[in-house]
């Protein structure tokens, strides 16, 4: 078996959050409007990542998102469990949105490796009230951080475009040419994304799913935890979702960087 060179793979630790931001891509305040709120087991994080460290040789980046990855209480485990893997990764970011301080224990495990940065999101003083306070705690423990301002005439990107799942279905056609375009499904840059024992082609199909506004035939996955599989056939089904001509959640989807001058929302704008 060869192993999958892969250029990224992100992990969503938990859906809580401290916030409601109303233009959410992962569709948290509808989890919270549910009352279905997952955070996933760390056990069964690292045993995801076992597996697919042994499916995958190499993977550019790692990210850790959530909800709030500052709420995830084992989030300093988790670091240092993937800092084990150093030598199959080239960057591991951890992402948080500027409320919230961060956790010596978190801080220290980030400063163990070069390779770790701090990605804190700013949508501006009413929300985001930590920043320069993050920003010293990332000075003090020689953590490597990048702050992207949300707000204001610059804000990054221009805003937040509308990421909810489409009301109807796109044609198989249209589906294809969202997914070779898109920025998280195109060949070579496919973004794939572990859920406790899941692995993703795309976190927006499986968001779509959690909420119940697309059918699980059409979320690509990978059970990295199913006994009735061999690792060999887990590696089978990898390879057919890196491969795939296009991923049928794309139907659902508007996708990232398709069409240019889309309008632009406020980011972390919050649900009344
Ligand atoms: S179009 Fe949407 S579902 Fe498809 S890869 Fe892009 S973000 Fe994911």
């Amino acid at each position: 078996m060869e192993k999958i060179v892969m250029d990224r793979v992100s992990c969503h630790v938990t859906a809580r959050c401290n916030l409601r931001c109303k233009m959410c891509a992962v569709y948290i305040p509808k989890l919270y409007e549910l009352g279905n709120v997952p955070e996933y087991k760390i056990e069964d994080i690292k045993r995801s990542f076992e597996t697919y460290f042994g499916l995958v040789e190499q993977v550019r980046l790692i990210s850790i998102t959530g909800g709030e990855p500052m709420l995830y209480p084992y989030l300093d485990q988790l670091i240092e469990y993937l800092l084990q893997y150093e030598e199959s990764f080239s960057k591991l970011e951890v992402f948080t949105n500027g409320t919230l301080n961060i956790p010596d224990t978190v801080l220290k495990a980030l400063a163990h490796s070069q390779k770790t940065v701090l990605f804190v999101d700013n949508y501006g003083p009413p929300i985001s009230k930590k920043i320069s306070n993050i920003e010293q705690q990332c000075k003090d423990f020689h953590v490597k951080y990048t702050i992207r301002e949300y707000y204001g005439e610059n804000a990054h990107m221009g805003g937040w475009v509308d990421r909810n799942i489409l009301p109807e279905k796109l044609c198989r056609e249209k589906a294809k040419e969202h997914s070779q375009k898109c920025a998280a499904g195109r060949p070579g840059g496919r973004l794939f994304t572990i859920f406790g024992n899941l692995l993703v082609f795309c976190a927006t199909p499986y968001c779509g799913y959690r909420i119940g506004a697309v059918p699980e035939s059409d979320v690509l996955q990978v059970d990295l935890a199913d006994p009735t599989t061999t690792l060999d056939e887990k590696y089978e089904r990898l390879q057919e979702l890196c491969n795939a001509e296009f991923n049928p959640g794309c139907a659902w989807c508007n996708g990232m960087g398709i069409y240019e001058n889309m309008e632009r929302f406020i980011p972390g704008e919050q649900v009344e």
